[in-house]
Protein backbone atom coordinates (compact mmCIF):
# COMPACT_ATOMS: atom_id res chain seq x y z
CA UNK A 1 0.00 0.00 0.00
CA UNK A 2 1.36 3.03 -0.81
CA UNK A 3 1.22 6.52 1.75
CA UNK A 4 -0.46 9.61 0.83
CA UNK A 5 2.68 11.42 1.70
CA UNK A 6 4.37 8.85 -1.11
CA UNK A 7 1.63 9.32 -3.25
CA UNK A 8 1.93 12.77 -2.93
CA UNK A 9 5.40 12.88 -3.73
CA UNK A 10 5.05 10.52 -7.01
CA UNK A 11 2.56 12.67 -8.22
CA UNK A 12 4.98 16.00 -7.10
CA UNK A 13 8.26 14.03 -9.56
CA UNK A 14 5.55 13.68 -11.82
CA UNK A 15 4.72 17.32 -12.25
CA UNK A 16 8.51 17.98 -12.59
CA UNK A 17 9.03 15.97 -15.11
CA UNK A 18 6.40 17.13 -17.37
CA UNK A 19 7.49 20.65 -16.62
CA UNK A 20 11.06 19.87 -17.46
CA UNK A 21 9.75 18.24 -20.99
CA UNK A 22 7.25 21.07 -21.69
CA UNK A 23 10.45 23.87 -20.97
CA UNK A 24 12.68 21.80 -23.21
CA UNK A 25 10.25 21.57 -26.17
CA UNK A 26 9.62 24.79 -26.12
CA UNK A 27 13.44 25.82 -26.08
CA UNK A 28 13.89 23.29 -28.81
CA UNK A 29 10.65 24.97 -30.79
CA UNK A 30 12.69 28.64 -29.93
CA UNK A 31 15.62 27.30 -31.58
CA UNK A 32 13.05 26.81 -34.79
CA UNK A 33 11.58 30.23 -34.67
CA UNK A 34 14.76 31.80 -35.85
CA UNK A 35 13.77 30.31 -39.67
CA UNK A 36 10.15 30.63 -39.29
CA UNK A 37 8.36 31.79 -42.49
CA UNK A 38 8.20 35.36 -41.27
CA UNK A 39 11.95 35.55 -40.75
CA UNK A 40 12.88 33.84 -43.87
CA UNK A 41 10.41 36.08 -46.00
CA UNK A 42 11.76 39.13 -44.23
CA UNK A 43 15.00 38.30 -45.06
CA UNK A 44 14.48 38.22 -48.66
CA UNK A 45 12.55 41.02 -48.78
CA UNK A 46 15.39 43.38 -46.96
CA UNK A 47 17.89 41.83 -49.78
CA UNK A 48 16.17 41.45 -52.42
CA UNK A 49 13.45 44.47 -52.08
CA UNK A 50 9.48 44.14 -52.91
CA UNK A 51 8.24 41.60 -55.38
CA UNK A 52 4.64 40.60 -56.58
CA UNK A 53 5.49 37.05 -57.19
CA UNK A 54 3.93 36.12 -53.95
CA UNK A 55 2.28 32.65 -53.61
CA UNK A 56 -1.16 32.58 -51.14
CA UNK A 57 1.14 29.67 -49.09
CA UNK A 58 3.79 32.32 -48.60
CA UNK A 59 1.65 34.57 -47.71
CA UNK A 60 -0.30 32.45 -45.35
CA UNK A 61 2.91 31.02 -43.62
CA UNK A 62 4.05 34.37 -42.87
CA UNK A 63 0.68 35.89 -41.35
CA UNK A 64 1.03 32.31 -39.30
CA UNK A 65 4.03 32.54 -37.72
CA UNK A 66 4.57 33.38 -34.03
CA UNK A 67 3.05 37.14 -33.26
CA UNK A 68 6.37 38.50 -31.47
CA UNK A 69 8.49 36.59 -34.54
CA UNK A 70 6.33 38.15 -36.78
CA UNK A 71 6.34 41.63 -35.04
CA UNK A 72 9.64 41.35 -34.95
CA UNK A 73 10.12 40.80 -38.17
CA UNK A 74 8.26 43.40 -39.66
CA UNK A 75 9.68 45.90 -37.86
CA UNK A 76 13.43 44.79 -38.89
CA UNK A 77 11.81 45.16 -42.86
CA UNK A 78 9.99 48.24 -41.35
CA UNK A 79 13.37 49.74 -40.58
CA UNK A 80 15.72 49.02 -43.77
CA UNK A 81 12.69 50.16 -46.01
CA UNK A 82 11.78 53.69 -44.18
CA UNK A 83 12.76 56.12 -41.46
CA UNK A 84 11.01 54.50 -38.92
CA UNK A 85 9.82 57.56 -36.39
CA UNK A 86 8.66 59.08 -39.49
CA UNK A 87 4.38 58.42 -39.31
CA UNK A 88 2.44 60.18 -42.03
CA UNK A 89 -1.00 61.70 -40.75
CA UNK A 90 -3.64 62.53 -42.86
CA UNK A 91 -6.72 64.02 -42.73
CA UNK A 92 -10.29 62.99 -43.62
CA UNK A 93 -12.85 64.87 -44.50
CA UNK A 94 -16.58 63.54 -45.65
CA UNK A 95 -17.61 66.14 -48.34
CA UNK A 96 -20.55 64.67 -49.00
CA UNK A 97 -21.97 62.10 -46.35
CA UNK A 98 -24.66 59.56 -46.23
CA UNK A 99 -27.49 58.43 -48.91
CA UNK A 100 -25.35 56.01 -51.27
CA UNK A 101 -26.64 53.67 -53.05
CA UNK A 102 -24.12 50.37 -52.20
CA UNK A 103 -25.21 48.04 -49.55
CA UNK A 104 -20.94 47.57 -47.81
CA UNK A 105 -22.60 45.71 -44.71
CA UNK A 106 -19.93 47.52 -42.56
CA UNK A 107 -21.01 51.12 -43.80
CA UNK A 108 -23.05 53.76 -42.11
CA UNK A 109 -23.37 55.60 -44.91
CA UNK A 110 -25.32 53.67 -47.04
CA UNK A 111 -28.95 54.26 -47.62
CA UNK A 112 -30.21 51.03 -47.11
CA UNK A 113 -29.56 50.91 -43.52
CA UNK A 114 -30.75 52.77 -40.67
CA UNK A 115 -28.15 54.39 -38.80
CA UNK A 116 -29.48 57.41 -37.90
CA UNK A 117 -27.38 59.32 -40.30
CA UNK A 118 -27.80 62.25 -41.91
CA UNK A 119 -27.10 62.63 -45.91
CA UNK A 120 -25.92 65.82 -46.80
CA UNK A 121 -24.96 66.91 -50.30
CA UNK A 122 -21.91 67.71 -51.64
CA UNK A 123 -19.64 70.26 -49.40
CA UNK A 124 -19.19 74.02 -51.37
CA UNK A 125 -15.22 74.74 -51.63
CA UNK A 126 -15.63 77.52 -48.89
CA UNK A 127 -17.52 74.70 -47.01
CA UNK A 128 -14.99 71.95 -47.51
CA UNK A 129 -11.97 74.44 -46.52
CA UNK A 130 -14.23 75.92 -43.16
CA UNK A 131 -15.01 72.03 -41.84
CA UNK A 132 -11.22 71.40 -42.16
CA UNK A 133 -10.67 73.91 -40.17
CA UNK A 134 -13.13 72.65 -37.41
CA UNK A 135 -11.21 69.43 -38.13
CA UNK A 136 -7.87 70.57 -37.25
CA UNK A 137 -7.65 72.87 -35.10
CA UNK A 138 -11.44 72.54 -33.41
CA UNK A 139 -13.25 75.99 -34.28
CA UNK A 140 -10.04 78.17 -35.21
CA UNK A 141 -10.81 80.82 -37.82
CA UNK A 142 -8.40 81.79 -39.99
CA UNK A 143 -8.23 82.50 -43.33
CA UNK A 144 -8.34 79.66 -45.23
CA UNK A 145 -4.64 79.61 -46.43
CA UNK A 146 -3.38 80.38 -43.12
CA UNK A 147 -5.52 77.50 -41.71
CA UNK A 148 -3.85 74.59 -44.25
CA UNK A 149 -0.51 76.14 -43.63
CA UNK A 150 -0.71 75.66 -39.89
CA UNK A 151 -2.48 71.67 -40.53
CA UNK A 152 1.44 71.26 -42.05
CA UNK A 153 2.83 72.88 -39.00
CA UNK A 154 0.90 70.74 -37.07
CA UNK A 155 2.05 67.71 -38.93
CA UNK A 156 -0.79 66.65 -41.05
CA UNK A 157 0.76 66.55 -45.12
CA UNK A 158 -2.58 64.92 -46.67
CA UNK A 159 -5.64 66.16 -46.93
CA UNK A 160 -8.35 63.21 -47.88
CA UNK A 161 -11.52 64.17 -49.20
CA UNK A 162 -14.40 61.15 -48.68
CA UNK A 163 -18.02 61.22 -50.88
CA UNK A 164 -20.62 58.41 -49.91
CA UNK A 165 -20.92 57.23 -53.87
CA UNK A 166 -21.30 53.88 -56.25
CA UNK A 167 -19.30 55.97 -58.27
CA UNK A 168 -19.16 59.44 -60.19
CA UNK A 169 -20.43 58.53 -63.31
CA UNK A 170 -23.06 61.24 -64.29
CA UNK A 171 -22.15 63.28 -61.90
CA UNK A 172 -20.40 65.66 -63.90
CA UNK A 173 -21.20 69.45 -62.04
CA UNK A 174 -19.83 67.56 -58.63
CA UNK A 175 -17.09 66.25 -59.84
CA UNK A 176 -15.72 69.30 -61.55
CA UNK A 177 -16.14 70.92 -58.01
CA UNK A 178 -14.36 68.06 -56.73
CA UNK A 179 -11.06 69.04 -59.19
CA UNK A 180 -11.39 72.40 -58.30
CA UNK A 181 -11.14 71.30 -54.33
CA UNK A 182 -8.07 69.51 -55.60
CA UNK A 183 -6.01 71.93 -57.30
CA UNK A 184 -7.07 74.66 -54.44
CA UNK A 185 -6.06 72.49 -51.84
CA UNK A 186 -2.69 70.76 -53.65
CA UNK A 187 -1.44 74.63 -54.31
CA UNK A 188 -1.83 74.99 -50.93
CA UNK A 189 1.13 72.65 -50.53
CA UNK A 190 -0.59 69.34 -49.26
CA UNK A 191 -1.25 66.16 -50.59
CA UNK A 192 -4.57 65.54 -51.71
CA UNK A 193 -6.23 62.04 -51.78
CA UNK A 194 -9.66 61.16 -52.81
CA UNK A 195 -12.04 58.19 -52.23
CA UNK A 196 -15.17 58.72 -54.47
CA UNK A 197 -15.90 55.52 -55.43
CA UNK A 198 -15.56 54.11 -58.30
CA UNK A 199 -13.80 56.21 -61.40
CA UNK A 200 -13.88 55.75 -64.98
CA UNK A 201 -10.47 55.83 -67.05
CA UNK A 202 -10.72 59.34 -67.88
CA UNK A 203 -11.76 60.83 -64.53
CA UNK A 204 -8.48 59.35 -63.09
CA UNK A 205 -6.93 61.37 -65.80
CA UNK A 206 -8.69 64.30 -64.89
CA UNK A 207 -7.76 63.95 -61.14
CA UNK A 208 -4.34 63.27 -62.21
CA UNK A 209 -4.20 66.38 -63.79
CA UNK A 210 -5.81 68.62 -61.09
CA UNK A 211 -2.67 67.17 -58.93
CA UNK A 212 -4.28 64.58 -57.12
CA UNK A 213 -1.52 62.70 -55.14
CA UNK A 214 -3.25 59.48 -54.24
CA UNK A 215 -6.79 58.11 -54.88
CA UNK A 216 -8.02 55.56 -52.23
CA UNK A 217 -10.71 52.23 -53.20
CA UNK A 218 -10.17 49.47 -50.46
CA UNK A 219 -11.31 45.73 -51.64
CA UNK A 220 -12.20 45.63 -48.20
CA UNK A 221 -11.63 41.73 -48.07
CA UNK A 222 -10.49 38.43 -50.14
CA UNK A 223 -12.31 37.92 -53.25
CA UNK A 224 -13.68 34.90 -51.54
CA UNK A 225 -15.22 37.09 -48.48
CA UNK A 226 -16.32 40.07 -50.59
CA UNK A 227 -20.12 38.80 -51.24
CA UNK A 228 -20.70 38.51 -47.72
CA UNK A 229 -19.88 41.89 -47.12
CA UNK A 230 -21.23 44.06 -50.52
CA UNK A 231 -23.40 42.62 -53.52
CA UNK A 232 -23.92 45.95 -55.40
CA UNK A 233 -20.57 45.82 -57.14
CA UNK A 234 -17.79 43.22 -57.74
CA UNK A 235 -14.36 42.55 -56.64
CA UNK A 236 -13.39 43.00 -60.46
CA UNK A 237 -14.86 46.84 -60.52
CA UNK A 238 -12.96 47.51 -58.15
CA UNK A 239 -9.80 46.15 -59.31
CA UNK A 240 -10.50 48.29 -62.83
CA UNK A 241 -11.03 51.33 -60.69
CA UNK A 242 -7.20 50.74 -59.31
CA UNK A 243 -5.69 49.92 -62.54
CA UNK A 244 -7.41 53.51 -64.13
CA UNK A 245 -5.66 54.93 -60.93
CA UNK A 246 -2.59 53.36 -61.61
CA UNK A 247 -2.60 54.16 -65.26
CA UNK A 248 -3.46 57.85 -64.61
CA UNK A 249 -0.53 58.15 -62.94
CA UNK A 250 -2.04 58.68 -59.55
CA UNK A 251 -0.87 56.63 -56.08
CA UNK A 252 -2.63 53.69 -55.20
CA UNK A 253 -4.37 53.76 -52.05
CA UNK A 254 -5.74 50.12 -50.86
CA UNK A 255 -6.40 47.87 -48.27
CA UNK A 256 -9.30 45.96 -46.22
CA UNK A 257 -10.91 45.88 -43.30
CA UNK A 258 -11.04 43.27 -40.43
CA UNK A 259 -13.74 42.23 -38.51
CA UNK A 260 -16.35 41.95 -41.05
CA UNK A 261 -16.98 38.11 -39.94
CA UNK A 262 -14.06 36.72 -41.98
CA UNK A 263 -11.80 33.70 -41.41
CA UNK A 264 -7.74 34.45 -41.38
CA UNK A 265 -8.00 32.58 -44.48
CA UNK A 266 -9.56 35.82 -45.81
CA UNK A 267 -7.08 38.21 -44.17
CA UNK A 268 -4.09 36.10 -46.18
CA UNK A 269 -6.35 36.36 -49.44
CA UNK A 270 -6.65 40.30 -49.33
CA UNK A 271 -3.06 40.55 -48.39
CA UNK A 272 -2.14 38.34 -51.43
CA UNK A 273 -4.20 40.32 -53.70
CA UNK A 274 -2.77 43.20 -52.74
CA UNK A 275 0.70 42.30 -52.77
CA UNK A 276 0.47 39.85 -56.24
CA UNK A 277 -0.45 43.76 -58.04
CA UNK A 278 1.41 44.63 -60.75
CA UNK A 279 2.72 47.29 -58.65
CA UNK A 280 1.93 47.53 -55.07
CA UNK A 281 -0.25 50.11 -53.26
CA UNK A 282 1.77 53.32 -52.64
CA UNK A 283 -0.52 53.13 -48.81
CA UNK A 284 -2.13 49.85 -47.32
CA UNK A 285 -5.06 50.82 -45.05
CA UNK A 286 -5.47 48.52 -42.37
CA UNK A 287 -8.95 48.90 -40.41
CA UNK A 288 -10.30 47.29 -37.90
CA UNK A 289 -13.96 47.32 -38.15
CA UNK A 290 -15.90 50.14 -35.90
CA UNK A 291 -19.47 48.16 -35.68
CA UNK A 292 -22.32 50.72 -35.91
CA UNK A 293 -25.70 50.23 -34.54
CA UNK A 294 -28.33 49.76 -37.62
CA UNK A 295 -25.58 48.13 -39.88
CA UNK A 296 -25.86 44.32 -40.78
CA UNK A 297 -22.60 44.08 -39.09
CA UNK A 298 -23.56 46.03 -35.98
CA UNK A 299 -23.13 42.88 -33.25
CA UNK A 300 -19.59 42.08 -34.64
CA UNK A 301 -17.05 41.67 -31.70
CA UNK A 302 -14.17 44.02 -31.48
CA UNK A 303 -10.98 43.24 -33.12
CA UNK A 304 -7.98 42.15 -30.74
CA UNK A 305 -4.88 44.38 -30.80
CA UNK A 306 -2.63 41.06 -31.67
CA UNK A 307 -4.82 40.84 -34.56
CA UNK A 308 -3.97 44.28 -36.33
CA UNK A 309 -0.47 43.24 -35.55
CA UNK A 310 -0.55 40.33 -36.76
CA UNK A 311 -2.02 41.74 -40.12
CA UNK A 312 0.16 45.12 -40.29
CA UNK A 313 3.46 43.20 -39.70
CA UNK A 314 2.48 40.36 -42.36
CA UNK A 315 1.45 43.55 -44.63
CA UNK A 316 5.15 45.47 -43.89
CA UNK A 317 6.57 42.28 -44.73
CA UNK A 318 5.24 41.68 -48.16
CA UNK A 319 4.46 45.05 -49.11
CA UNK A 320 7.99 46.70 -47.80
CA UNK A 321 7.78 50.10 -49.61
CA UNK A 322 4.02 50.82 -48.86
CA UNK A 323 2.95 53.07 -46.30
CA UNK A 324 0.86 50.74 -43.40
CA UNK A 325 -1.63 53.05 -42.67
CA UNK A 326 -2.89 52.23 -39.13
CA UNK A 327 -6.98 53.40 -40.14
CA UNK A 328 -10.12 52.93 -38.75
CA UNK A 329 -10.59 51.41 -35.13
CA UNK A 330 -7.34 53.10 -33.62
CA UNK A 331 -9.87 55.21 -31.30
CA UNK A 332 -10.40 51.73 -29.73
CA UNK A 333 -6.27 51.27 -29.39
CA UNK A 334 -4.49 52.91 -25.87
CA UNK A 335 -1.08 53.96 -26.56
CA UNK A 336 0.91 50.80 -25.86
CA UNK A 337 -1.15 48.61 -28.21
CA UNK A 338 -1.02 51.57 -31.16
CA UNK A 339 3.40 51.57 -30.03
CA UNK A 340 3.25 47.45 -31.21
CA UNK A 341 1.75 48.52 -34.55
CA UNK A 342 4.03 50.99 -34.95
CA UNK A 343 6.58 48.84 -34.29
CA UNK A 344 4.96 46.07 -36.40
CA UNK A 345 5.65 48.59 -39.40
CA UNK A 346 2.55 50.83 -39.41
CA UNK A 347 3.39 54.31 -40.43
CA UNK A 348 0.94 56.06 -41.13
CA UNK A 349 -2.35 57.45 -39.44
CA UNK A 350 -5.44 59.38 -39.83
CA UNK A 351 -5.61 62.53 -37.39
CA UNK A 352 -8.88 64.28 -36.70
CA UNK A 353 -11.87 63.76 -34.22
CA UNK A 354 -13.91 61.84 -37.07
CA UNK A 355 -12.95 59.46 -40.18
CA UNK A 356 -15.69 60.15 -42.60
CA UNK A 357 -18.55 59.05 -40.14
CA UNK A 358 -17.05 56.93 -37.10
CA UNK A 359 -15.48 58.41 -34.29
CA UNK A 360 -11.20 59.05 -34.08
CA UNK A 361 -8.57 59.71 -31.83
CA UNK A 362 -8.29 63.10 -30.22
CA UNK A 363 -5.76 65.46 -31.95
CA UNK A 364 -3.98 66.11 -28.32
CA UNK A 365 -3.91 62.70 -27.50
CA UNK A 366 -2.42 62.10 -31.18
CA UNK A 367 0.18 64.51 -30.34
CA UNK A 368 0.82 63.43 -27.09
CA UNK A 369 1.38 59.78 -28.35
CA UNK A 370 3.95 60.88 -31.03
CA UNK A 371 6.30 63.11 -28.35
CA UNK A 372 5.57 59.86 -25.90
CA UNK A 373 6.91 57.24 -28.82
CA UNK A 374 9.71 59.34 -30.36
CA UNK A 375 7.52 59.52 -33.52
CA UNK A 376 7.96 62.39 -35.85
CA UNK A 377 5.82 63.57 -38.61
CA UNK A 378 6.31 62.85 -42.35
CA UNK A 379 6.93 65.46 -44.59
CA UNK A 380 4.78 65.23 -47.81
CA UNK A 381 6.15 64.13 -51.33
CA UNK A 382 5.20 65.75 -54.14
CA UNK A 383 7.95 64.89 -56.36
CA UNK A 384 6.88 61.71 -57.84
CA UNK A 385 10.48 60.43 -59.54
CA UNK A 386 12.38 61.49 -56.09
CA UNK A 387 9.95 59.73 -54.12
CA UNK A 388 10.93 56.62 -56.00
CA UNK A 389 14.95 57.45 -56.70
CA UNK A 390 14.52 57.67 -52.62
CA UNK A 391 12.57 54.19 -52.19
CA UNK A 392 15.19 52.28 -53.85
CA UNK A 393 17.65 53.41 -52.50
CA UNK A 394 16.16 52.61 -49.36
CA UNK A 395 15.76 49.25 -50.89
CA UNK A 396 19.66 49.21 -52.17
CA UNK A 397 20.62 50.57 -48.84
CA UNK A 398 18.68 47.70 -46.72
CA UNK A 399 20.21 44.93 -49.27
CA UNK A 400 24.18 45.93 -48.78
CA UNK A 401 23.59 46.27 -45.12
CA UNK A 402 22.11 42.88 -44.57
CA UNK A 403 24.76 41.52 -46.36
S1 LIG B 1 -19.70 52.75 -51.38
FE1 LIG B 1 -18.63 53.76 -49.71
S2 LIG B 1 -20.12 55.19 -48.86
FE2 LIG B 1 -21.26 53.76 -50.15
S3 LIG B 1 -21.97 52.18 -48.72
FE3 LIG B 1 -20.02 51.47 -49.58
S4 LIG B 1 -18.44 52.17 -48.15
FE4 LIG B 1 -20.33 53.31 -47.70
Amino acid sequence: MFSVRSIIALQLRRSILLLHSSSFSSSSSASYSTSSAAAVQAERAISEGPRNDWTRDEIKSVYDSPVLDLLFHGAQVHRHAHNFREVQQCTLLSIKTGGCSEDCSYCPQSSRYDTGLKAQKLMTKDAVLQAATKFLFLGASFGHILILWQAKEAGSTRFCMGAAWRDTVGRKTNFNQILEYVKEIRDMGMEVCCTLGMLEKQQAVELKKAGLTAYNHNLDTSREYYPNVITTRTYDERLETLEFVRDAGINVCSGGIIGLGEAEEDRVGLLHTLATLPSHPESVPINALLAVKGTPLQDQKPVEIWEMVRMIATARIVMPKAMVRLSAGRVRFSIPEQALCFLAGANSIFTGEKLLTTPNNDFDADQLMFKVLGLVPKAPSFDDAAANVHEAEACEKAASSSG
